[in-house]
Formats: structure tokens, sequence, C-alpha cells
């Protein structure tokens, strides 16, 4: 049996990468996600255990120094970690997994796990950024102002990083396609 790959997605905030990443996993087999640890509170709609596991601050500290996360990092003012034994698990039994990580997450869990393929998605543009995360309705207009700010830092830093794929969403049909495409021929050979 073959061990199974990470697949790591990154995106400034708004560019649709959550969307894209539902829209394929059911289309290939043996895929996983992985749940990361949050410090930010619960999005309506959101559930404990299946998009984030939501916690105190204090409680992500001590998985930090109980090194229980194969990377962490401050983003939009609140911390995001990956759980390890998760991804371990996962690739021991064959099965893919999906993680979802910003630029700089990213460049650190590079450095634990190297051979991971890495997909950037892109907006169109920063206007097209902005009108996404406004329509998305779920994050105040300060909230949204940080994650426009933070978009432009990390378009620059993923320029310099090291992704396998980049992809613009555009039309978001033509992107889930290009999506799809890429995930078989890594994936499925
Ligand atoms: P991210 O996970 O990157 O923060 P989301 O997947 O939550 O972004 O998408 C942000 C908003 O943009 C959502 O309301 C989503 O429905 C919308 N969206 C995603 N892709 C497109 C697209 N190609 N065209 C227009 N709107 C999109
Ligand atoms: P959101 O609050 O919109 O769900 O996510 C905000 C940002 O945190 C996104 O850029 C997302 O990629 C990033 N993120 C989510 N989980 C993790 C994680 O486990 N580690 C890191 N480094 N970033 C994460």
């Amino acid at each position: 049996m073959n061990p199974g790959r990470l697949v790591v997605f990154s995106a400034p905030s708004g560019a649709g990468k959550s969307s894209l990443i539902s829209a394929v996993m059911p289309e290939i087999p043996r895929m996983r996600y992985s749940v990361s640890a949050t410090t930010r509170k619960p999005r309506p709609g959101e559930i404990d255990g299946v998009h984030y596991f939501f916690l105190e601050r204090e409680q992500f500290q001590a998985m930090i120094h109980a090194e229980e996360f194969a990377e962490w990092n401050e983003v939009h003012g609140n911390l995001y970690g990956t759980p390890r034994p998760f991804l371990d698990a996962c690739t021991a039994r064959g099965e893919h997994v999906v993680l979802d990580l910003d630029v700089f997450g990213k460049r650190n869990f590079d450095r634990l796990y190297p051979e991971s393929l890495g997909i950037l998605i892109l907006p169109p543009s920063l206007a097209e950024l902005e009108q996404r995360l406004r329509g998305r309705g779920t994050d105040s207009e300060e909230v949204i102002q940080v994650r426009l700010k933070n978009a432009r830092s990390e378009l620059a830093a993923a320029e310099s990083g090291s992704f396998t794929y980049r992809l613009v969403n555009d039309d978001f049909a033509t992107a889930r396609a290009e999506l799809l495409e890429i995930l078989k021929k890594e994936l499925l050979g």
C-alpha cells in the first residue's frame, strides 16, 4: 500500500479556499480533512470537532507545551494549530490528508513534512477578495479590515513560498475543475 500524501491549501482569507476544498473532497477517494485547533470563536453553523477544535487560549498553550502540534501560528489575532498524531495515522493507513494553513504556517509545516503538496489559491484581485469577504457575511467590519490588511503580506510571502501549484479562483466551476485535475494527477496517478 502506498502511504497517503499531505495536501496543504493556503490562500488569503476570502479567496475561496474552504469552498473549493468542500467541492473537491467528495470526488477523491481516501481523503480526510485535518481539523485544526483554534482560539477563534465559532462562526454561526461551525461545529466543534468538525470545522475546528475551538479552544480557550490556555488550552491551546498547553498543547503547544506538550508539543502536540505539527505547526501553529497566530493568524488575524487568533491562534491556529495542526494536531500532529492525526496526520501520521492517516498517511500510514494510505489516506490523503487535506490541510488548511496560512502561508506562514505552511513554511513551518514544510520543515517537518517537506514532501507535502502545496496548493496556493489566489483571488483574481484584491477588490474581488474584499467583495467575497463582505459577501460571505460571517465577519464584522473590523475583522474584514484585519483580513484585508493581512492579505497583502500573505500574498507577498506566498511569492517566495514553496507551493507546487498556484490556482486563481476566478470562475468557481473552472477553478474547481482545475483543482480536481491537479489532485487526480498527484494522488490517483
Ligand atoms: P476562504 O476559505 O478562502 O476564506 P470561502 O471559501 O469562505 O473563502 O469563500 C469566501 C466567499 O467567497 C464565500 O461567500 C464563497 O461563497 C465566495 N466564493 C468562493 N469562490 C468564489 C468564486 N469563484 N466566485 C465568487 N464567489 C466565490
Ligand atoms: P478562518 O478563521 O477564516 O477559518 O481561518 C483564518 C486563517 O487561518 C486561514 O488563512 C487559514 O488557512 C488559517 N488556518 C486554519 N487552520 C490553521 C492551522 O492549523 N494552522 C495555521 N498555521 N493556519 C491555519
